[in-house]
């Protein structure tokens, strides 16, 4: 039997783990952190349970299909569709409402931002057709120029080569609305300009098949993808962290973990963030590291964990824009206890965010990050929404950094439109036989579900690697 070795138990390290064993390779996955599902991992404090990282999935069918490939059933993680989706308020305009229903939506924004919600129906009309056709771009991590022509993607080159802040604008939405439908750039801690314009495909997701939050939150995912994993005879190490790749004559045959155990496998498929597989475990190529080491990096953001007894319906996700605050223009509250499945309870546990950007959360340092949280905490908008907020833990930068052994405390690249025009991190790396990447590095999107299909993916190529070796 061929071995692989997988770094990082993360959900692209598991899936990848997953179909590399469902083609009789035998497969050790080694994790540094105590537990499994990396940033997609729960949060338990005391009888609470948190999800430290993703609350939503806005791509229900890329879970779907992921799930399906790994043979496990999506009906386990009893997927609770989100109707009341989020809201994005400001200081300077009504606030703006998103649902499930397009319908609902658009009635909403005819109410309080007159002429906007019909052209958000043309424009989610647009954003649908768009996205069907660039659906099978989704399966690879750099498409070339005959996979954009036969996905008839060329028809919308004109698309993909606009920013997301162009794409907004040219559907005639006011910077509030446009602030509003991109707030899922927002939330990468990045301006709208320098956004990709595929960012602008989310309201045809969210108004077509929906977002949803497992019933167990969506923890819920890692969780099911680490049971299959075993079940499929993985081996699964924790506290296992790898301090190098051991190439020989140009070639991968396993690793080192820190302890000095060396660990001999047939491939290496690096799951850890594509930036510290490139620039600390393998030895690349000095040129190629140059232009690695000069991606701009996406921040994991600020974020505190408590109960509060704020309990009333509304939205799921109440975010509030502050462009005035040049170091956190964005904070978030997540409230699992809106969702319709919630259980009665006096406390509820809630999460708020300030998504960073990656050069402010460096030049703050963890002093300063964990400072900013405190003020944030503190402001009345925050206060209002979360009465009697009691925190039970907190993350800045550099413990998320700390806690899932992230790159320069980061989570992996962000997606500008220029890197997203060029690709993501390729499977292969380039220059090392038998070295493989997987996770939210190498796939053209950054959700958990891409992060399970890029897994599938990678272990594809692996695979068909072994395969001509065994040849
Ligand atoms: C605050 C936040 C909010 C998010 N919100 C959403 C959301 O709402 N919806 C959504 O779909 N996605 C969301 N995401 C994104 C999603 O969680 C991630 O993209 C995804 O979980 C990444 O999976 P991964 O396997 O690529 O990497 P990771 O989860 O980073 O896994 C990599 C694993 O490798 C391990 N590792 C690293 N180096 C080594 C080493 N040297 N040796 C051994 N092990 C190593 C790490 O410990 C980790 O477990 C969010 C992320 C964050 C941080």
């Amino acid at each position: 039997m061929k071995r692989a070795l997988v770094i990082g138990g993360g959900v692209g390290g598991l899936s990848a783990s997953i179909a590399l064993a469902q083609r009789d390779v035998a497969v050790t996955v080694c994790e540094a952190s105590p537990f499994f599902g990396g940033l997609a991992s729960a949060l338990q404090l005391g009888a609470t349970r948190f999800d430290g990282g993703p609350y939503i999935l806005l791509d229900p069918v890329g879970l779907e299909a992921a799930f399906e490939a790994l043979g496990i059933s999506i009906a386990a993680l009893e997927l609770c569709r989100v109707d009341d989706v989020y809201v994005v308020e400001r200081e300077d305009a009504p606030p703006v409402r998103f649902f499930g229903s397009l319908d609902r939506t658009v009635e909403a924004w005819e109410r309080d931002h007159p002429g906007q919600g019909l052209k958000y129906r043309a424009f989610v009309a647009e954003m649908t057709r768009i996205h069907r056709a660039l659906t099978p771009l989704q399966t690879t991590a750099r498409p070339s120029p005959l996979a954009l022509v036969r996905a008839g993607a060329l028809r919308h080159a004109p698309f993909l080569l606009r920013s997301l802040a162009s794409v907004l604008a040219r559907a005639g939405f006011s910077p509030a609305i446009a602030d509003a439908v991109g707030i899922w750039t927002h939330v990468a801690g990045q301006p709208l300009a320098r956004a990709p314009s595929p960012l602008a495909l989310v309201p045809a997701m969210i108004h077509g098949p929906g977002c949803f939050v497992p019933a167990r939150g969506v923890a819920a995912v890692s969780e099911a993808v680490t049971a299959r994993a075993r079940e499929v005879g993985v081996q699964l190490r924790e506290r296992a962290r790898v301090a190098r790749i051991c190439v020989e004559h140009g070639r991968a045959r396993g690793v080192e973990l820190v302890t000095g155990e060396r660990l001999d496998a047939d491939v290496v498929v690096s799951d850890a963030s594509g930036l510290s597989t490139l620039l600390e475990l393998a030895p690349v190529p000095p040129r190629a590291r140059a232009a690695l080491a000069a991606l701009p990096l996406q921040s994991p953001g600020l974020a505190a964990y408590g109960l509060t007894s704020t309990s009333d319906g509304g939205p799921y996700l109440q975010f509030r824009l502050v462009p005035e605050n040049a170091e956190a223009p964005c904070r978030l509250v997540v409230r699992p206890a809106a969702l319709p499945r919630a259980p009665p309870a006096e406390t509820h546990p809630t999460r708020i965010v300030a998504p960073l950007a990656h050069e402010v959360a460096e030049r703050l340092g963890a002093t300063g990050q964990g400072e900013l949280l405190d003020a944030i905490l503190a402001e009345p908008w925050v206060r209002d929404r979360v009465s009697s907020f009691h925190e039970l833990a907190r993350r800045v930068p550099a413990s998320w950094g700390q806690r899932h052994v992230l790159y320069r405390d980061s989570m992996n690249p962000v997606m500008t439109a220029r890197f997203m025009r060029q690709g993501r991190l390729p499977h292969r790396v380039d220059g090392v036989e038998a070295l493989y990447q997987v996770g939210s590095s190498t796939h053209p999107g950054q959700w958990v579900s891409f992060c399970l299909l890029s897994g599938l993916y990678g272990a594809r190529a692996a695979a068909a690697w072994l395969d001509g070796e065994r040849a």
